[in-house]
């Protein structure tokens, strides 16, 4: 019989339902909290790959990840007046290999949150309070209600407020990379066909894709900012300040931005990582993005969270439920892919957003040394077996 069975996790993106279904299956009782009133779906491809992969075959959802990945065939870059510089076909222009597999972020939300159907989960609840004592950690949730719970794992992302309540401020660091994205839909005015094109100049990336819906098209926005922005928290501001950046940049900069205020599913964030020395502190304990985000340009964010997630319920299971015994194990284990993830999304965001113009020279040789460095990170870690 497990000790602390009673634990709460908070946030439901990738993170929080996988670290869900193995705390169930290994005989915990979790309780997942979401702040936002429904799934939040959207957003950008994100890369299952390596031991991920490996993870989500174990937990039978690999097919239907599948089923949704994402199948664009070509990734173009393009001059300012959309002449084709250079040009990169089939998986290997994704840097994929074996069963490595991409799907947008929502889709995954939703495969992951389907698997954890007989899991509670409570939708616009979130904490205001959370006071660790000896035997349990006491929870005041936003209306006011108290609970206690035996441990409390925030998978609540990079702008966690459960590590700004657990932790001080010295024992995190929200490390800016120097530069924003922005991502939108729109419709396929391109008539793109599983196919990427993006656009680079003066250290700003617009990139454009279709894939399986033939008539909507996702754009990102990238760029590098000499200082951090401020008053940039609305949505309408963010909004404003991508076509401040973009507008007049070339290829199809201006058209994109005026399609940018009928956009459904905006997003937009600064490009930054979490570094801290230690992800666990007393009975609580960071997953995903909350403890080690390594930024979306190292495309490792997903990888992490579903790698972090496993390791730590099945660290638990070990330590048959001794916290103090499985949070040590974890924060070790976790070390050396959270390190090399990181230093991944240091030098992708760098090279991605060059000076000047980018050359088809640039482009082979980067994706070249891009995937020899995913190869010896694939490599880092080999799957504990927790059954
Ligand atoms: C809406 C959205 C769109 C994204 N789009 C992209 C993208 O296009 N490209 C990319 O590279 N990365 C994107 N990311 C980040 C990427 O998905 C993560 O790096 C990665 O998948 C790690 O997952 P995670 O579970 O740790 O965090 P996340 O996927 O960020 O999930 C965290 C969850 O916690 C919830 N949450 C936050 N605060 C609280 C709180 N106080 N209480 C309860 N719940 C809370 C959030 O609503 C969210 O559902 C996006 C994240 C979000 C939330």
């Amino acid at each position: 019989m497990n000790k602390n069975q009673k634990i709460l996790v908070v946030g439901c993106g990738i993170a929080g339902p996988m670290i869900c279904y193995w705390l169930k299956k290994y005989g915990f009782s979790p309780t997942l909290i979401e702040k936002s009133k429904e799934l939040r779906t959207g957003g950008y491809a994100v890369d299952v790959r390596g031991i991920a992969a490996d993870i989500v075959k174990k937990m039978g959802i690999y097919d239907a990840i599948y089923t949704k990945r994402t199948s664009v065939l070509s990734k173009r870059y393009v001059d300012a007046e959309g002449r084709i510089l250079s040009e990169e076909k089939g998986e290997k222009a994704s840097f994929r290999e074996g069963s490595d597999v991409e799907i947008e972020r929502g889709n995954l939300v939703d495969i992951l949150f389907q698997s954890i159907s007989d899991i509670p989960c409570h939708f616009d609840k979130e904490i205001m309070h959370l006071i660790q004592k000896d035997e349990f950690v006491e929870v005041t949730f936003k209306g006011g209600q108290t609970e206690h719970y035996d441990l409390v794992i925030a998978a609540d992302g990079l702008h966690s407020s459960t590590r700004k309540m657990a932790f001080s401020r010295d024992e995190y660091d929200l490390f800016s990379l120097g530069s924003y994205i922005g991502i939108f839909s729109i419709p396929n005015y391109l008539h793109l066909n599983r196919v990427e094109v993006s656009f680079v100049k003066d250290q700003k990336i617009i990139g454009v894709n279709c894939d399986q819906d033939p008539d909507r098209a996702l754009v990102r926005l990238a760029f590098c900012a000499k200082k951090a922005l401020s008053g940039i928290e609305s949505e309408k501001r963010q909004k404003r300040c991508l076509k401040e950046t973009f507008y007049g940049l070339g290829w199809e900069s201006n058209r994109l931005l005026d399609l940018i205020d009928d956009s459904k599913d905006f997003y937009f964030d600064a490009i930054a990582q979490i570094k801290m020395d230690c992800w666990t502190k007393g009975r609580v304990a960071l997953v995903g993005d909350a403890g080690y985000c390594p930024s979306p340009m190292s495309g490792q964010g997903t990888n992490l969270a579903i790698v972090g997630a496993y390791i730590l319920a099945g660290e638990l299971k070990l330590a048959k439920g001794d916290f103090s015994i499985a949070f040590k194990r974890y924060n070790e284990l976790m070390r050396p892919l959270v390190d090399a993830s990181q230093d991944l999304g240091v030098w992708v965001g760098e090279s991605y957003l060059p000076e000047g113009e980018i050359s088809k020279e640039r482009v082979e040789e980067r994706s070249n040394l891009i995937r020899e460095k995913i190869k010896v990170l694939s490599s880092g870690i080999s799957l504990p077996n927790y059954e």
